[in-house]
């Protein structure tokens, strides 16, 4: 496993870190894969307090077999649950034992936007209690992960101190958050950046439009489709680590196998000329950027909002009928009483600003109900309900 430092610490960090958003369903499953990610050099866990179930999933698996030294743990703050600087102490404490350690390596912000968010929190006392924390040890480095426009990145990174940063990155966005120009400039302030997001919550890997597979296939038959996204960020210089959610070994054997040779610099002129073709290949076939995280759920209504915008995008990337099937059956739009179909929405917007894409999931709902609810989907959906239960 190739590593960086932390050009401010001195910490050797693996290039491929764990992403622990969405582990497996499946207990065994999870610690196998996380042992032999450990084993074979990972050494950074991404979670947060808002994962379910992941910081106590990570920590009992830690603890098990005695991994706790071997691993930098990285977890964050949900900043819009504190109401006064004693929710701080609340949730940290909650997290570590979660975690089952006394201190957390890589400690973030969850999700700031802008410097109006970081001023509320300056003025709740975060400064004075990141010190306090910091020398007794109980937090090592004090970070944010970022979603939010390039302007409120720019802003932010210049305000405080930072240890550390977490950007969503990847080729579709090389222009939008944080994009190339943030990452540049925490480079130059000396800032390690983590980046989230590599793969647009699977997208550049499993969800690639044909004309975008054909491509790369061509350009090195054999790669896959994860693997020419992980070297499209590796070739930049300033990027710390790379997180990968994964859930299966073929996944993590397939991130190990990028990781092996990861460097500035690595792809060549040919094949960094195959991407702007895929990036048109995808705008083309994506018509709703949504990455799958779950952040505007539940929604008040029971629409199931991520499952609903899946299935509209797959009806134009795999077709109509592959995404009409997808949401007749992967949505839950069948159930006899909730209603997650997206023409239960009551445009109350409720979740739209916790849509950390800046989609506008009212207008967009209204665009999936016109394309996958037609005239003709009523009598569809009463005979599914009656015949397949
Ligand atoms: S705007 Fe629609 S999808 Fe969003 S919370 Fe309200 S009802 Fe749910
Ligand atoms: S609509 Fe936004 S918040 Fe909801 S799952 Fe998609 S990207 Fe996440």
């Amino acid at each position: 496993m190739q590593t960086t430092t932390d050009p401010k610490t001195g910490d050797r960090l693996s290039v491929l870190g764990f992403g622990c958003m969405r582990f497996p369903m499946d207990a065994g499953k999870t610690e196998r894969l996380i042992l032999k990610a450990i084993e074979s050099g990972v050494n950074y866990f991404d979670t947060a307090y808002i994962y379910p179930g992941s910081e106590a999933t990570l920590g009992r698996i830690l603890e098990k077999h005695n991994l706790r030294d071997k691993v930098h743990i990285a977890t964050k703050l949900p900043f819009q649950k504190c109401k006064t600087a004693d929710d701080f102490d609340r949730i940290f404490n909650e997290q570590r034992e979660r975690l089952k350690t006394a201190y957390i390596d890589y400690y973030l912000i969850h999700n700031i936007s802008d410097l109006k968010a970081w001023r509320h929190l300056q003025e709740m006392g975060i400064e004075a209690w990141i010190q306090r924390r910091k020398a007794e040890g109980t937090i090592r480095r004090f970070g944010f992960s970022f979603h939010g426009s390039q302007r409120g990145f720019l802003d932010l990174i210049e305000a405080a101190d930072w240890d550390f940063c977490q950007i969503q990155y990847n080729y579709m966005d090389e222009n939008y958050q944080a994009g190339r120009a943030g990452l540049y400039r925490a480079t130059e302030l000396g800032i390690p950046v983590v980046i989230m997001e590599p793969l647009l919550g699977g997208k550049l890997a499993t969800g690639l439009p044909p004309k975008a597979l054909k491509l790369f296939k061509e350009a090195a038959p054999g790669r896959s489709a994860a693997s020419w996204a992980f070297r499209w960020l590796w070739n930049q210089p300033g990027i710390t680590v790379v997180l990968s959610g994964m859930n299966g070994e073929d996944q993590l054997e397939d991130n190990l196998a990028a990781a092996a040779d990861a460097k500035p610099g690595m792809l060549t002129e040919a094949e960094s000329a195959v991407f702007p073709p895929v990036v048109a290949a995808l705008r083309e076939a994506y018509k709703i950027s949504c990455t799958g995280c779950n952040y505007c759920m539940p929604c008040p209504q029971g629409v199931n909002i991520p499952g609903c915008f899946a299935a509209y995008n797959t009806s134009f990337v795999m077709g109509y009928v592959s995404g009409m099937t997808q949401y007749l059956t992967g949505t839950g739009v069948n159930h006899p009483e909730k209603k997650h179909g997206a023409r239960n929405c009551t445009q109350c917007g409720a979740c739209v600003k916790k849509c950390p894409q800046q989609i506008n999931i009212p207008t967009e709902l209204k665009a999936v109900t016109k394309r996958l609810e037609p005239l003709w989907f009523k009598p569809i959906l009463w005979a599914i309900r009656k015949f397949m239960g």
